[in-house]
């Protein structure tokens, strides 16, 4: 409160900052790798998949070559394809999408609510004898109702693929997200909550089987040195990646708890303002991977920002049945009212780990100078 509202940088990301903060650490890990060249398949993989288990509660890791992969190799892993259908929300990333088209299944949209997650009402009207699994996206670290969806699973006997590459460590009910449903898959892209230093992604599941096919298919589908049962792909997580990881991991907590705190600061510096904010349940534990903000002047608060120095995003300004590669899906504008509106009105303020108390309060400071 009372901030300054002279000019100053604040970035959406930070990722120096956080390389200084562990440079002893990671530049320890990096040597040992090359040192030993076990580049791939190294221990620390498995170390990582123990780690990870145990943090988020889960009897099986797998990781992999992104949060893509998981998706793909979750999909197939459910013998998942042509003629398919598998619903999921039109407001993702594209990724989310993408992975049902690879596979040759067909991505069916339900629109989302207010909070920009899946509503369940449109996931149960958009349930046909071909579908074969949900697909909800915990969009900004804010789990999807993750109760009525899994009900509705249950009724019409789907299997659930948690996308959950922007909600590591976000709990729904007391559950970690990625372990309610059938598969949870993950990203650890460098802009994710938990990141590599590159391309990265990991599923958990509680199925044993399911776990070891992904095993063989991110390995070419080898069961053993020379001998393959069913087409796979490569997608094993480097050790390098693994060993950034290992340490990242080790931080997630503190980073979670920052981010929290900065969304706590925006909640009450920003009250009273024409903003939409979706309120906290009590039921949830957000991760905040990513704070947004709804507005219908959302271009020109945004330009107004960057005047002032603020580096927003916008996740995400064209809905995936609006893109030119779902055309083939039919599904014009008007389709889904909500996230086509959303699409305007969202607008995605800076809440890295390393923004100061005093960063926060400028940015309000600065949104309550805009809206006067
Ligand atoms: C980042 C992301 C992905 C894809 O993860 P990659 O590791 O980049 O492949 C999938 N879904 C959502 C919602 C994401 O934010």
């Amino acid at each position: 409160m009372g901030a300054d509202t002279g000019r100053r940088r604040i970035g959406y990301v930070n990722l120096p900052a956080q390389f200084e903060e562990e440079r002893t650490e990671i530049m320890q890990a990096v040597e040992g790798v090359f040192q030993r060249g076990d580049f791939i398949g190294g221990a620390a993989v498995g170390k990582l998949e123990e780690e990870l288990s145990a943090y988020l509660g889960s009897p099986h890791v797998v990781t992999l070559n992104s949060g893509t992969d998981a998706l793909i190799l979750a999909l197939r892993a459910l013998d998942i394809g042509p003629g398919d259908e598998v619903i999921t929300p039109p407001n993702s990333f594209v990724a989310s999408t993408a992975a049902i088209v690879a596979v040759g299944a067909t991505p069916v949209f339900a629109d989302v609510l207010p909070d920009q997650n899946i509503d369940p009402a449109a996931v149960e009207a958009a349930v046909t004898p071909r579908t074969k699994a949900i697909m909800p996206v915990h969009l900004t670290g804010r789990m999807a109702d993750m109760g009525p969806l899994m009900a509705i699973a249950d009724k019409h006997a789907l299997a659930v693929i948690e996308d959950s590459a922007q909600a590591v460590g976000s709990t729904y009910d007391g559950r970690m997200s990625g372990t309610i449903g059938t598969f949870g898959c993950f990203s650890a892209h460098p802009l994710k909550n938990l990141n590599a230093a590159g391309d990265a992604g990991f599923l958990v599941t509680a199925d044993a089987e399911m776990a070891a096919r992904i095993r063989r298919l991110r390995n070419h589908g080898l069961i053993n040195r020379s001998d393959v049962q069913e087409w796979g792909i490569v997608s094993r997580l480097d050790t390098l990646q693994a060993e950034v990881l290992r340490i990242r991991l080790r931080h997630l907590p503190p980073v979670i708890e920052r981010r929290r705190r900065n969304a706590t600061q925006y909640r009450a510096e920003l009250a009273g303002l024409p903003l939409f904010i979706p309120p906290c349940r009590n039921i949830e534990f957000n991760t905040f991977h990513t704070f947004v903000v709804q507005t219908d002047r959302r271009n020109d608060f945004q330009k107004y920002l960057a005047d002032k120095g603020i580096e927003t995003a916008i996740h995400y300004p064209v809905p995936i049945h609006l893109q030119p590669a779902a055309a083939h899906l039919g599904q014009g504008r008007g389709a889904f009212p909500v996230t086509e509106r959303q699409a305007d009105q969202i607008l995605t303020l800076p809440i890295n780990q390393f923004l100061s108390a005093a960063d926060i309060s400028y940015i309000c400071a600065i949104a309550r100078e805009y809206f006067a």
